[in-house]
């Protein structure tokens, strides 16, 4: 029998037509494929279109604006073999699937999760070959697209994979899987992980951006999710019109540190073509990180982090002297300028 989590993927909305007949109402047509799993859906119905996840989740007309970059961190700059990208020395990151559990409407690889599906066989032989090259690399974070869309069996396949290679030592993922599809956190699953930490040190990074995504049946995922070895982060992108009000962030943030997840990064928005209406200035975003550092214990506040663009890193973007932007950052050797559209 299928696992309810593959039906949920196999049954989810991917035409406005479908769209429109479940909400009952008229919905944009963009340039950018759409995939939303039926009992989210739901959700997002229920909450209506004011709430965080319609505004995150259903397309806008905005989308069509041409403003934005199609690749906005420059990090394919850095793909050293398909699917394998190495930026810092000790991390890198595997992409083993263009799949996410949804479609967010924000998304910064929004241009580019659409067209390619990568040869498995070829993809592993060249990031072999790479690694073995690259002894440095002590650490493999598992992005996409979103890993937990893979089977637990193809999970373990990869675990076996990076096993041969005695310098890496942690494996990681990002994802967004337990807040879209919880039923994905299976006993089996658990096992899974379970079974990777015998030969890793492994930790989870939850992507979620609002309190209203953390309903009962994802708080159960979550707390499900403790059965595992691994250690529980999260990743929140300040997005306008989403979550740039402390409140709901504070909000966020107390709730997941409540659950045992160490919020992690708070990324500021990347200036993604089609993903420029969730764009605020680094200056508002410096405004609303100081109420968060005066409403909550340390040890909840996640680095707010901006990804400069063309590849360069991340760099924390909070500045205690001043919250207005003077539109350079210094990295060791250089100073780099960002323009913000205005
Ligand atoms: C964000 C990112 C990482 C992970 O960085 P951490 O600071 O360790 O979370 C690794 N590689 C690339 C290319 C990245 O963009
Ligand atoms: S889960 Fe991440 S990669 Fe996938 S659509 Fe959302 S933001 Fe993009």
């Amino acid at each position: 029998m299928t696992q309810p989590w593959l039906q949920e993927i196999q049954s989810a909305i991917k035409s406005v037509q479908e769209l429109e007949i479940i909400l009952d109402q008229k919905i944009s047509t963009t340039n950018y494929p759409l995939f939303i799993p039926k009992n989210f859906l739901n959700k997002i119905k229920s909450l209506g279109k004011n709430s965080s996840l319609y505004q995150q989740f259903i397309p806008s007309d905005l989308e069509n604006s041409i403003a934005g970059h199609l690749d906005p961190i420059g990090d394919m700059k850095h793909l050293k073999a398909p699917g394998f990208i190495h930026r810092y020395k000790n991390r890198a990151l595997f992409m083993p699937t263009e799949i996410c559990p949804i479609n967010c409407r924000y998304c910064f690889r929004k241009n580019e999760l659409q067209n390619e599906t990568f040869d498995l066989g070829f993809k592993l032989e060249s990031i072999k070959n790479y690694i073995f090259n690259h002894p440095e690399i002590e650490e493999i974070i598992f992005t996409g697209g979103d890993p937990l869309i893979l089977t637990d069996e193809k999970l373990l396949f990869f675990g076996e994979f990076f096993s041969q290679f005695k310098h890496i030592q942690y494996l990681r993922f990002h994802t967004r899987t337990p807040i879209i599809i919880p039923s994905r956190i299976s006993l089996n699953f658990i096992d899974t992980i379970n079974q990777l930490s015998k030969r890793f040190f492994i930790s989870i990074m939850i992507h979620t951006n609002h309190i209203e995504e953390i309903d009962l049946e994802v708080e159960g995922a979550l707390k499900s999710l403790h059965s595992s070895n691994a250690l529980l982060f999260s990743q929140t992108v300040l997005l306008k019109g989403i979550n740039n009000h402390p409140d709901d962030l504070i909000t966020l943030f107390k709730k997941l540190s409540s659950l045992k997840i160490k919020p992690y990064y708070l990324h500021h928005p990347d200036q993604v073509k089609g993903g420029m209406h969730f764009y605020l200035s680094i200056e508002e975003g410096r405004k609303i990180y100081r109420e968060l550092q005066e409403n909550l214990s340390g040890w909840m506040i996640p680095q707010y982090i901006l990804d400069i663009p063309e590849g360069f890193s991340k760099v924390p973007i909070f500045n205690a002297e001043n919250s207005v932007f003077s539109g350079n950052i210094q990295l060791k050797n250089q100073s780099i300028s960002i323009k913000e559209p205005i």
